[in-house]
């Protein structure tokens, strides 16, 4: 699964998933460039991978995206791989409790980010001759998740996204593809169950056994499988793989 050659773009890849998959891209001989929001993040990763390029910027304002590929385009002449990795939680309440401001950040962040950085890339997709766009959807994308009206919708769409893109630039040789990852074993999967954990008067220990009986394996998932597959679909092992949705949950049957 050798990514020699290529390069690529990750959002959000300072920590959690992005970073393991930078971290991998990298290792697998990819030129990667990055981009998060937060500070001290970027600055550990910039120490972790100095072969990288790594920005700050914010993908829900399409300013900040248009100076990414600048950036970009100063170090590189071609684009093949863009991975749309950026997704924040969103609010977890009952969805007559959410506010305004709370539906509209999460829309922004995790679709209006996707449809920035993707329509940036297309031209220089089509310059290359094709493409591959990996969309980080979610299982609660499938399955509609209580307490999580904003997340899950916005996850939804980005599976619309993928399907129409990969229709719509598939006459220009760009697969386009949705990894939906379960419970994953990081920050924020640690910071989700807590949330529902409490939001149901439960202890974080009385709430996990009660979640993982709803997946067949039972288990969180290892960043590490998700960065692998976002590697196998960059990878010449998947010339025919696109407008895919592909669940890494442990089959995930219902919240
Ligand atoms: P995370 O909460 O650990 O955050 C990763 C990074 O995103 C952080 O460094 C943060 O600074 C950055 N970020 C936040 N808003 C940004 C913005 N507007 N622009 C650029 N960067 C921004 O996230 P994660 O758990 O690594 O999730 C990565 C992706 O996978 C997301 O799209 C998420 O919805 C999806 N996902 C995660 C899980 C899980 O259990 N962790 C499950 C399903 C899907």
């Amino acid at each position: 699964m050798n990514l020699s050659g290529k390069t690529a773009i990750i959002t959000a890849g300072a920590s959690g998933i992005g970073r393991v998959i930078a971290h991998r891209f990298v290792e697998q001989g990819a030129q990667v460039c990055l981009c998060d929001i937060a500070d001290d993040a970027l600055a550990a990763v910039t120490r972790e991978l100095p072969s990288a390029i790594v920005l700050k910027a914010d993908v829900s304002k399409s300013s900040d995206v248009a100076a990414l590929y600048d950036a970009f385009l100063a170090r590189h002449s071609r684009l093949d791989i863009l991975v749309n990795n950026a997704g924040i939680s969103g609010p977890t309440k009952r969805v007559e409790d959410i506010t305004d401001e709370e539906w509209n950040e999460t829309m922004a962040v995790n679709v209006s980010g996707q449809f920035y950085m993707v329509r940036k890339a297309v031209p220089l997709f089509r310059q290359a001759g094709g493409g591959c766009v990996i969309n980080l959807s979610s299982v609660a994308g499938r399955l509609g998740m209580p307490l999580r009206a904003p997340y899950s919708t916005s996850k939804y769409a980005v599976r619309g996204l993928t399907d129409v893109l990969a229709v719509e630039l598939g006459e220009i040789g760009v697969r386009v593809n949705a990894i939906l990852p379960g419970l994953v074993d990081g920050p924020r999967g640690q910071r989700v169950m807590r949330e529902q954990a409490e939001k149901r008067g439960m202890t974080l220990e009385e709430w996990m056994p009660f979640f993982l009986h709803n997946i067949s394996m039972h288990t969180m998932i290892d960043m590490k499988e998700i960065a692998d597959v976002a590697v196998f679909l960059a990878s010449d092992l998947a010339p025919h793989i696109s407008g895919q949705s592909i669940s890494v949950c442990g089959n995930f049957e219902s919240y």
